[in-house]
Order: structure tokens, then C-alpha cells, then sequence
């Protein structure tokens, strides 16, 4: 998938949401349940990371598939991009940015 496949779905999504599912939502509204959404299913990561290195207690490892810690990080992305568009934010571009701001400091740091 590429980013612009992922940012057609957020679009898709969202335009769902605010015609169905949150559709009384106030913009306000929407970026926070956004923003508490993105924490719980990164709590939903955490707890398959721990799953995965075996340090979760039995019955939380009960129905783990494969693909359970893919879906988890999945679902921090969606979350994330569902939040930013709300938000005004150009993910890719922003990722675009930040790796050159990367690259340059990295190029700086062995320069040294
Ligand atoms: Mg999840």
C-alpha cells in the first residue's frame, strides 16, 4: 500500500464518519475523541508488544493471532492519519520533512 492509497481510505473514513458515525460531533469534539483513540490503541500495541516478548499475564494472550501485533501498529497509523486530517496536517508531507531534517542532522553528527 502506498501512502497515497493509505490517505484515500483516511479520506474515505472520515467522510464516513462525519456523515454517519460522529456525525453530531463538533470539530473540537472529533479531534479529541481522535486524540484519546490514538491512545488507546496505543495501549492496544503496548499490550501485543509485551504479548509478543511472552510478558503478558495468560488470559491476555488468549486469542493472539499472527497478525495481532501487524493490526496493532495498523491501527496507530489509521489513528494517527484519521486525527491529523482533522487537524489540517499533511502527514506525508510532514514525514517528508521530517526525514530531510533527519538526514541533515545525521550527515551533520558524522561530519564531526
Ligand atoms: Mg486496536
Amino acid at each position: 500500500m502506498t501512502l497515497k492509497e493509505l490517505q484515500t481510505f483516511i479520506d474515505e473514513q472520515d467522510a464516513l464518519f462525519r456523515s454517519v458515525k460522529t456525525a453530531s460531533q463538533t470539530e473540537r469534539e472529533r479531534v479529541l475523541a481522535r486524540t484519546v483513540k490514538i491512545s488507546e490503541e496505543f495501549g492496544e500495541l503496548c499490550d501485543e508488544v509485551l504479548a509478543s516478548l511472552g510478558d503478558q499475564r495468560a488470559g491476555k494472550m488468549d486469542g493472539r493471532s499472527a497478525e495481532s501485533l501487524a493490526d496493532e501498529f495498523a491501527d496507530v497509523v489509521i489513528t494517527t492519519f484519521l486525527l491529523a486530517k482533522s487537524m489540517d496536517v499533511d502527514v506525508p508531507e510532514a514525514l517528508a520533512r521530517k526525514i530531510e531534517q533527519i538526514k541533515a542532522k545525521h550527515n551533520k553528527q558524522l561530519q564531526s
